[in-house]
């Protein structure tokens, strides 16, 4: 490595997909000095393979916290689009117009009705808005849904934002923040210093901070240990599918189908365990296809122009990680698997109490101890 004089900077922040570049916004508008490090190799980058949905019905079965967080971040989003199309002039394309997950089956909504009285019965569930909807209200909803669609679920805290939008509008508005430095570089080396803070390098850099964030999804487990970590991450791949550009049929959210500003739509909600392989299968295909039609029978001629796979960045529970290092104060591993839907609270809100020191008190029900016998 060609060593040079390390750079100082206050806080660094490791990745900068969805969690990353939130939370360094929200870092950057309370006035933090911020250096964002990201590997810019698209190696697993879930922020740009997925769906988009702002969803909140069903998060948090068995732990209600989720479900809070995940309703105070629908009810932020709207805060952090304007706060994004002043600071970037870029519209993340969040749209809040309620949610529903369609069943094609009886037995298909009672599970979904199982599920629903389950979130009722937490202690704190959280939102407590989503229902059991029929087809005859459905049709109001969504007037395009097929004969096959028998009822279904909703929730008016759900919506979808622009994925790629909304990380293009992070990016340039940190870019136009003078206390912010982007740096495109893997991070290879990691270490805690005596006496406090922190050295991170990359190939051709060395860089000092005080603070250091780990928001750098599945790349977490690889970086984690070295600061007394543990993220115990594991890839679950979901493929996507997108069709040719049609005419508007479908405004609300919908799990498996969702129309874009453009009129392309999205297909998708495969979930597979296929390690790191980010390919496509043709199988995946014909199931989501299959489902798209019977549920919006207008899309049985819609021509496909896309379909990729991406790796979602899942903890054992499916619940998100907050956690300070014991062992090195001051380093901190942030990861979630619904970068999207939290991406408004971990801007507006997180990156306050992250730099108020208020992690362990404000979001215990997320820190790493619940895997406790990973915890280094
Ligand atoms: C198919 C699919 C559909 C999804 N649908 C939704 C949805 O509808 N709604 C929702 O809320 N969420 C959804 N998600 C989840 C969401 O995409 C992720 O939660 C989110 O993108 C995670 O963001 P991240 O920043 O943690 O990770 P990533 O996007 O993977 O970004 C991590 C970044 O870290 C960088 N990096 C890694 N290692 C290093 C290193 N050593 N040094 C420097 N940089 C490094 C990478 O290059 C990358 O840019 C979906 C995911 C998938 C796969």
């Amino acid at each position: 490595m060609a060593q040079t004089r390390a750079e100082t900077h206050e806080i660094a922040i490791v990745g900068g997909g969805l969690v990353g570049s939130a939370l360094a916004y929200g870092l950057a508008r309370a006035g933090a000095e911020v250096l964002l490090l990201d590997a810019g190799d698209d190696s697993f980058h879930a922020s740009a393979g997925n769906f988009g949905l702002v969803w909140v019905q069903g998060k948090g079965l068995g732990l209600a916290e989720y479900a809070a967080l995940s309703r105070r971040s629908a009810d932020l989003w709207s805060g952090l689009a304007a706060g994004l199309a002043e600071d970037s002039g870029i519209d993340c394309g969040y749209r809040r117009t309620g949610g529903t997950k369609l069943a094609l089956s009886e037995e298909e909504l009672a599970r979904f009705e199982t599920a629903l009285k389950r979130m009722h019965n937490q202690a704190a569930p959280g939102d407590n808005d989503t229902r059991i909807v029929d087809r005859g209200e459905l049709m109001d909803l969504a007037p395009a849904i097929g004969p096959a669609v028998v009822g279904g679920t909703y929730c008016p805290h759900d919506g979808f934002a622009d994925p790629l939008a909304t990380l293009a509008a992070l990016r340039r508005a940190l870019l136009r923040r003078p206390k912010v430095r982007i740096v495109t570089g893997k991070v290879t080396g990691l270490s805690g210093e005596r006496g406090g803070g922190f050295t991170l390098s990359t190939a051709s850099q060395r860089f000092r901070a005080g603070t250091v964030v780990l928001a750098a999804g599945l790349g977490n487990a690889a970086l984690a240990p070295a600061l007394g970590l543990a993220a115990p991450l594991r890839p679950q791949r979901g493929q996507i599918l997108v069709t040719e550009r049609l005419p508007r049929f479908l405004d609300l959210a919908c799990h498996t189908v969702r129309q874009t500003g453009e009129g392309t739509v999205l297909l998708g909600d495969s979930h597979e365990d296929v390690g790191f392989d980010r390919g496509t299968s043709q199988a995946v295909a014909r199931a989501v296809v299959d489902r798209a039609v019977k549920t919006f029978p207008c899309l049985a001629d819609a021509r496909l122009v896309r379909q990729w796979g991406a790796l979602r960045v899942l903890s054992p529970d499916g619940f998100p990680i907050y956690q300070e290092s014991e062992r090195f104060p001051g380093a901190f591993l942030m990861t979630c698997h619904s970068g999207v839907t939290l991406a408004a609270v971990h801007a507006l809100e997180l990156a306050d109490d992250l730099l108020a020191g208020r992690l362990a008190e404000r979001y215990p029900a997320f820190s790493a101890a619940r895997f406790d016998e990973a915890v280094a």
